[in-house]
């Protein structure tokens, strides 16, 4: 089969290599795959594939991730030039421009940052892992499992934070029927 490259225009791009967040596990855990695509990708997405009832997927972070896709000019998983978040869409619509795009993006990986260091702070370990893999460590921990209350009041403000996050990254980066399904829970849980 011919190698299918498909590349975003320039601007886009941009926009993509200053963020990441669909390969990097803070978007998603995993990325989907089409009917028939294992066995003819990348080694490293080879190595990550999973399967779930009839859904084929590979595990993010991507191995090939590193700041940005290392092999954006080779053949990649179909979903990889496929996928356009909410705001590279509406950047190419020009709903949003360029400079508060980027801004989005700086803003959301500072935050980011923020709740990476808290964890640090509170757990004493270097933090390696994607923002999902937090989301799944941090979910181990119950409400109060530990006797030590400032202990249990830093988890339940990274749980705050992570939570701000994530309506962040629904409202920017998703699609409005996300955000408004969030709200909707949210309202009912009030
Ligand atoms: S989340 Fe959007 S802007 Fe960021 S890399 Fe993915 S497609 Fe590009
Ligand atoms: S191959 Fe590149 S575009 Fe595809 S998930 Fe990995 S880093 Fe992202």
């Amino acid at each position: 089969m011919k190698d299918l490259i498909v590349e975003s225009p320039l601007n886009e791009q941009e926009l993509c290599v200053k963020c990441g967040f669909c390969c990097d596990g803070t978007l998603f855990s995993f990325a989907v795959l089409q009917a028939g695509e294992q066995g003819d990708l990348p080694e490293k997405i080879e190595q990550s594939y999973s399967k779930e009832d009839d859904r084929e997927f590979f595990k993010l972070p991507c191995s090939y991730f590193c700041g940005k896709c290392t092999i954006y000019d080779k053949k990649r998983a179909s979903i990889c030039s496929a996928f356009r978040c909410q705001l590279l869409k509406d950047f190419s619509k020009d709903k949003i421009t360029q400079t508060n795009a980027i801004k989005i993006i700086e803003n959301a990986a500072k935050f980011r940052e923020e709740i990476y260091s808290l964890y640090r702070q509170i757990f004493g370990k270097d933090y390696t892992m994607s923002f999902r893999d937090l989301l799944v460590d941090l979910g181990k921990f119950g409400r109060e499992d530990s006797e030590n209350n400032s202990l249990n009041k830093s988890i339940e403000l990274l749980r705050v934070k992570c939570n701000i996050f994530e309506t962040l990254l629904i409202k920017n980066f998703k699609s409005i029927k996300n955000f408004e399904r969030l709200l909707s829970t949210s309202m009912e849980m009030t």
